[in-house]
């Protein structure tokens, strides 16, 4: 299938990483080994149905660049990926891993499939497939997979059993995103909303804003989105708007996101909730300080970045602005925290996982919540440093520091 905006995806990633490799003055070749992925293994998967058929699923497992560490990303379940877009993710995991300072390149894997038209037991057979097929690529120092889109710590558990029994022996650092019972981390599930807050205070700090009762508008109540507005709202943040794919509500004098979850559970939408109802559209260009995309990508285009009134934008969600309005919206002073360093605090506390599956030595989740803490940060800082002493955005920044990440460490 076409699949137009996994090329783009890809096609922007590489344009991004070629235009900061050349203002860095890198030659060609350097530029090439940032941009062209190490090993792209793409397969055909032949599953049992439950009716007894056999059929066949297309997968990848993209390994992009392994300079810092083992290869490092998540793996979706979707109908219409293609390898493009598995190679742009892949490509994108090796900027976030170096951005949040991580001892890992970047990987991700793909199949195309829509889970939600499979049994339990078909997807279950689809699962271990792609671990048996990838099993001789992977390992915790090789490659490091991790749930991505429609992809659950389930699904993670059937495929480490799987792994590990190919293999013959434990290998709990092999994947990331595993049910805390099969040695995932405390902490892990909130770790990407709860990241995206301290690189937000670390801002206000920087900004001196920190301390002023601020008004937040989050687009996306899922995993992100919800525990990102609980986070702030305990943290003396006013959420005044959330929403989820059915329309937003908003209330200027603030929500209450455990109150609105409630909500939601009972009726299955937050639209409804006390305050006034909006569209996700006018969510977007509401009068607050922030605004949290932590949805999908692109909602923030040529047609509404004029009608945005934040000033600081935190990009919660993958790729949430386009590059036109990322464009207009710096020019106009908006302070933008790209994703590749905002939710990277999923990726952070993976990594948490992965050292305690390899020391065998299990945290609390204070001491989980408290080592991101530090690590995100200090990749902040870093970018923001960046940011003043080349008087370019944090985007560019985050971009700059990686690839001088990853350069130092390509022999
Ligand atoms: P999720 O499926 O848990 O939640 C997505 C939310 O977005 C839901 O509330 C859904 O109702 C809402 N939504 C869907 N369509 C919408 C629309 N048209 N308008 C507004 N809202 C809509 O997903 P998630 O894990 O929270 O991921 C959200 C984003 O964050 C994605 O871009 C994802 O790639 C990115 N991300 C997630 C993680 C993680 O750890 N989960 C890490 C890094 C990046």
């Amino acid at each position: 299938m076409d699949n137009a905006p996994g090329k783009k995806m890809l096609e922007s990633a590489q344009a991004l990483i070629r235009k900061t490799a050349e203002k860095m003055k890198l030659d060609e070749e350097t530029i090439k080994r940032l941009i062209e992925p190490e090993f792209a293994h793409e397969f055909a998967l032949t599953v049992k149905m439950d009716n007894g058929k056999k059929k066949v699923f297309k997968g990848w497992r993209i390994q992009h660049n392994s300079a810092l560490g083992p290869y490092k990303g998540g793996i979706r379940f979707h109908p219409e990926t293609i390898r493009e877009e598995v190679q742009a993710l892949a490509t994108l995991m090796s900027i976030k891993c170096a951005v949040a300072g991580l001892p890992y390149g970047g990987g991700k894997g793909g199949i195309v499939v829509d889970p939600k038209k499979l049994s339990k037991t078909e997807l279950e057979r689809l699962s271990r497939a792609f671990a048996a097929r990838i099993a001789h690529v992977i390992g915790e120092d090789v490659d490091v997979p991790a749930p991505d889109v429609n992809t659950t710590p389930e699904i993670m558990s059937w495929m480490i059993d799987e792994y590990q029994k190919i293999k013959g022996f434990k290998s709990p650092a092999t994947f990331t995103g595993k049910p805390v019972s099969m040695g995932g981390s405390l902490g892990r599930t909130e770790a990407t909303g709860r990241g995206g807050l301290f690189v937000l205070q670390a801002l206000l700090e920087k900004l001196a804003k920190e301390g002023q009762t601020l008004t937040v508008a989050v687009q996306g109540f899922g995993n992100v989105g919800y525990f990102f507005a609980k986070l702030a709202h305990e943290a003396g943040f006013k959420v005044v708007a959330v929403s989820d794919s059915r329309g937003g509500v908003y209330n200027k004098d603030g929500l209450d996101p455990v109150a609105v979850m409630a909500f939601k559970r009972k009726k299955g939408v937050v639209s409804g909730y006390s305050g006034k109802k909006v569209s996700n559209e006018e969510l977007l260009t509401l009068p607050v300080d922030i605004l949290v995309p932590a949805a999908l990508e692109n909602v923030v285009n040529e047609k509404n970045a004029a009608k945005v009134k934040a000033r600081i934008i935190l990009e919660m969600a993958n790729g949430p602005l386009t590059e036109e309005a990322y464009l207009a919206l710096s020019k106009k002073g908006v302070t933008i925290v790209p994703d590749v360093l905002a939710n990277s605090g999923g990726v952070t506390v993976s990594y948490l996982e992965w050292v305690q599956g390899k020391a065998g030595y299990w945290w609390s989740e204070e001491e989980v919540n408290a080592k991101l803490k530090e690590m995100i940060v200090r990749a902040f800082t870093a970018i923001w440093d960046k940011s003043k002493e080349k008087k370019m955005p944090l985007k560019q920044a985050a971009f700059e520091v990686a690839i001088e990440r990853i350069t130092s460490a390509m022999v």
